[in-house]
């Protein structure tokens, strides 16, 4: 059976304990690979293979950087088709989605950053009357700290290393011990295109032993999480204290909002995606779906029909919509929550079970399209993250009222709005408590733009030179002339 080795100082090697995990198959239920169950002397190691490359590589110039940046973007694009497939098996999400989403999205998170460093710059304060200069220094952090879930593995591992490693930081990364492979297959790219060894170190394992140590490690400067809101929670607990710097990209519960005056055929399509792409395990996906009471049942009929006809099938083949959700403990809890929705009231419209496939996919883990009706805003289902193909829709009669609704959540990381009434999309825009809002679309993103979350989605934001401040330390220099 294939083993994941860790990544460190340069080298692939197995977990100092030698134990090993079982990696599933979402979509056969069957153990595939095995992940080393590393602990905190497998972290104690990375840390000190990330300090020992910290003075070169923080000295490199960014052209550089940029250059075995780039050459990393170029053997993604090469692997494209193997790494789809990889994250399509590990995950379980349909490969057709893994091979336009996933990995160009891995290519460009490094080209981004590759380009970025190249152009950062800093201020400088003319200290007029005092006959001074100030002038800012921005250095890397030294040795920081990477931890990302499972649900968008390799996109999301990337989005944090390489603005750590283009700001000239050194890097101890883990993904979800749920989705390990491609992260793995990334420590071998690393390899090939001559990263110098010591500046990304990956270790696999469990949060509670891996991340945990990480958090904790007085030499780790910096921890950049994307995960849920309570491993966030215990996260902080662990560095606050340290004043280590941290970005927390949380959970959420995300509003669609849909105005009657809507362009239909448009939004009913992208409704559509934002409620069950990658099985609604997007943290950007819309779970909340509120409409104008107008168009209410003309939407109700249509969403039900679309969301029921989704190919729920085998993540491999190349029409299937809905691949498997990614670990049986998951696919538990969202079937809970459609037990929680039943006892609360709430009126199954489609799906409600679990999609049972024949060959291969018999034991795999899959849940039908659910949407569901007749639940108050206010209720659990409509109150907690529940991150699957699950969506609650409901009607409304004003604006006032569809913000409080949207609003009523402990979280706010995004949500769509639907309108063509240029003033209105603006003035809720500017009253919805999110961190994003997009307005007739959805997903759309321009890696320039600052991601993150209110509330309990989250503190610090992402993307941009905005990453690439947070793995550095400002200093400011004032020299009296
Ligand atoms: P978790 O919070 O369970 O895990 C995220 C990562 O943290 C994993 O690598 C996990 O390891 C690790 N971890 C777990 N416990 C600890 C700990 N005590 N200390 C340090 N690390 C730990 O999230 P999921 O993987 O279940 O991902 C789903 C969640 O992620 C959802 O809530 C979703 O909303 C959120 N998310 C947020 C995004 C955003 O940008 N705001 C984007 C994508 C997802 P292991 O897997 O081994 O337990």
């Amino acid at each position: 059976m294939k083993q994941i080795e860790n990544y460190i100082g340069g080298e692939l090697m197995p977990p100092l304990s030698d134990d090993y995990l079982d990696n599933f198959n979402p979509a056969t239920g069957e153990v595939y690979s095995l992940i080393p169950d590393s602990d905190e002397r497998d972290v104690e190691s990375a840390v000190e293979a990330a300090k020992t490359a910290f003075p070169a590589w923080s000295a490199t110039s960014p052209e550089e950087r940029f250059t075995i940046l780039m050459r990393l973007v170029a053997l993604i694009e090469r692997d494209l088709e193997s790494l789809a497939l990889a994250e399509s098996i590990d995950q379980g999400k349909p490969v057709s989605l893994a091979r336009v989403m996933d990995i160009p999205r891995a290519a460009s998170n490094f080209r981004f950053y590759a380009t970025a460093a190249m152009h950062t710059a800093n201020e400088s304060h003319d200290s007029v009357g005092h006959s001074a200069i100030n002038y800012t220094l921005r250095q890397p952090l030294g040795v920081v700290g990477c931890i990302s879930p499972w649900n968008l593995p390799l996109y999301l591992f990337t989005w944090k290393i390489a603005p750590a490693i283009a700001a000239g930081c050194t890097v101890v990364a883990k993904p979800s011990e749920v989705t390990p492979v491609t992260a793995y297959l990334l420590s071998k790219l690393c390899i090939e295109a001559g990263l110098p060894a010591g500046v990304l170190n990956i270790v696999h394992g469990t949060g509670p032993k891996v991340g945990s140590a990480m958090v904790a490690h007085p030499e780790v400067k910096a921890i950049s999480f994307t995960g849920g809101t309570k491993t966030g929670e215990e996260i902080a607990q662990i560095a606050a204290p340290m004043f280590k710097k941290l970005s927390l990209e949380l959970g959420g519960k995300n509003p669609n909002i849909i105005f009657a005056d809507c362009n239909y055929e448009e939004m009913l399509a992208t409704t559509i995606r934002s409620s069950f792409s990658n099985q609604g395990e997007i943290c950007l996906c819309g779970s909340r779906i509120f409409v104008e009471r107008p168009m209410y049942e003309q939407f109700k009929g249509d969403f039900v029909s679309r969301a029921a006809s989704l190919k729920v099938g085998d993540p491999l083949e190349a029409d299937t919509n809905v691949g498997a959700i990614v670990s049986k403990p998951h696919f538990d809890k969202i079937m809970s929550y459609i037990e929680i929705a039943k006892e609360e009231g709430g009126t199954i419209l489609t799906g409600g079970k679990q999609a049972h496939l024949t060959g291969r996919c018999a034991d795999g883990w899959f849940i039908q399209p659910t949407v569901i009706e007749g639940l108050p805003f206010d209720c659990r289902t409509n109150q907690e993250e529940v991150f699957g193909p699950f969506v609650t829709i409901m009607p409304f009669d004003t604006e006032d009222e569809v913000l409080s609704y949207a609003n009523s959540v402990r979280y706010g990381l995004s949500a769509t709005v639907w309108t063509e009434n240029l003033s209105r999309a603006h003035r809720v825009a500017a009253k919805l408590e999110s961190g994003i809002v997009w307005i007739n679309c959805w997903l759309l993103r321009d890696l320039r733009t600052p991601f993150g979350g209110f509330k309990d989605s989250g503190i610090g934001r992402e993307g941009g030179f905005e990453t690439l401040r947070f793995f550095t330390e400002e200093k400011n220099v004032c020299v009296k002339m």
